[in-house]
């Protein structure tokens, strides 16, 4: 039996077999292992994509993470946010383009109060009752995620980013805390929320006993959704002159996390596809399923640069959306017009 059919089957992997596969340079290793990751992926979904749209609705943020380009010290760029009505015209548009979840994507903007939140997140559900509504707003109080949920948001996006305490405290001021981090992310699965994680590969100071640890971390929290993409220096950053992630070994860690983790939404992301232009491509190749094309409007795209040379930022969201589709046909997949949640073993017996 192989390595990669050790992990598929057991759905367990040691420190020492994770080392073995993010350094060997053998190819017909690196080959079973993706080979194992497309069949996992294709035995549970198939040939299906699914899309999420993406909103980026505010640049503004509290915080001050020492990898981000939208950072609070970050004085080089303009700050915008969006309001419920232009964010409402985003869902509109995307509906049209066969969208049936949106992601609301920000920094920690103080602005959207739950009164404010909810509010959208009601009208956006009035109006589209067919789609599914996932939040990325950072950490927030028990309560507040309580009531969005209660306003019916259906998913949250909190990745946790390392879960290594130490390496944590190498990425973020004092102010912010892993431990916080993790809660929210409990708090969130226990409150009915679809939950989805994840980590940076190749972040500043990350050492294979950290990715392992990442794992480890989302075994216990078993989210629906996993999020990775290679750490990508943003020029206005502590991190400006750190090394970029690797994306071969992004995307053999996303092969290694569909054998671990069968059901889970594993996204190609737009990280992926900077650090290579067919990174997309080859993330759904090693195991992916879910792609996250932009709906923001063109006018603010320039202005959510977490990274630098984001792809896709001058792009409308209607060329996007053509242009991801027949990417995927290329490599025999279709975007299907689906709220796409995570499949459950029930589905598939
Ligand atoms: S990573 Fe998120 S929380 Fe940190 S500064 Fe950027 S937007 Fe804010």
């Amino acid at each position: 039996m192989s390595l990669a059919e050790e992990i598929r089957v057991s759905h367990k992997i040691t420190l020492p077999q994770l080392t073995q596969l993010l350094e060997t340079d053998d190819k017909v290793v690196i080959e079973d292992l993706r080979q194992h990751a497309q069949a996992q992926a294709q035995t549970i979904y198939g040939h299906d994509i699914y899309l999420r749209g993406l909103i980026e609705i505010s640049n503004i943020c509290r915080n001050n993470c020492y990898y981000c380009g939208i950072r609070k010290d970050n004085r080089n760029l303009t700050r915008y946010r969006l309001y419920k009505q232009q964010i409402l015209d985003c869902c509109r548009k995307g509906h049209t383009l066969g969208f049936r979840t949106f992601v609301l994507q920000g920094g920690e903007d103080a602005y959207y109060t739950d009164d404010r939140l909810c509010d959208i997140v009601n009208c956006i559900k009035r109006d589209f009752p067919d789609c599914a509504i996932t939040l990325s707003m950072g950490e927030r109080s028990h309560e507040s995620y309580q009531q969005l949920r209660k306003a019916g948001a259906d998913r949250y996006l909190l990745r946790h980013e390392t879960a290594n305490e130490q390496h944590y405290g190498l990425l973020h001021p004092s102010t912010m805390s892993l431990s916080h981090r993790k809660q929210c992310l409990f708090d969130l699965k226990s409150l009915g929320y679809q939950v989805g994680a994840g980590f940076m590969v190749g972040s500043p100071f990350q050492t294979i006993t950290n990715l392992y640890e990442d794992l480890l971390f989302l075994q216990d929290l078993q989210p629906a959704m996993i999020g990775i993409g290679p750490f990508l220096s943003h020029h206005d950053t502590p991190f400006k002159s750190q090394p970029n992630g690797s994306s071969e070994r992004c995307l053999r860690l996303i092969a290694i996390l569909r054998l671990l983790f069968p059901y889970a939404l594993l996204p190609a992301t737009t990280a992926l596809g900077t650090a290579d232009p067919l990174g997309r491509e080859k993330g759904i190749l090693y195991g992916g399923n879910v792609l996250m094309p932009n709906l923001s409007p063109t006018s603010v795209r320039k202005q959510y640069m977490l990274y630098d040379n984001k792809i896709c930022t001058g792009d409308e969201a209607a060329e996007c959306r053509v242009c991801l589709s027949k990417r995927m046909e290329m490599i025999g997949y279709h975007t299907v017009v689906s709220r796409g949640d995570a499949k459950t073993p029930d589905e598939i017996a």
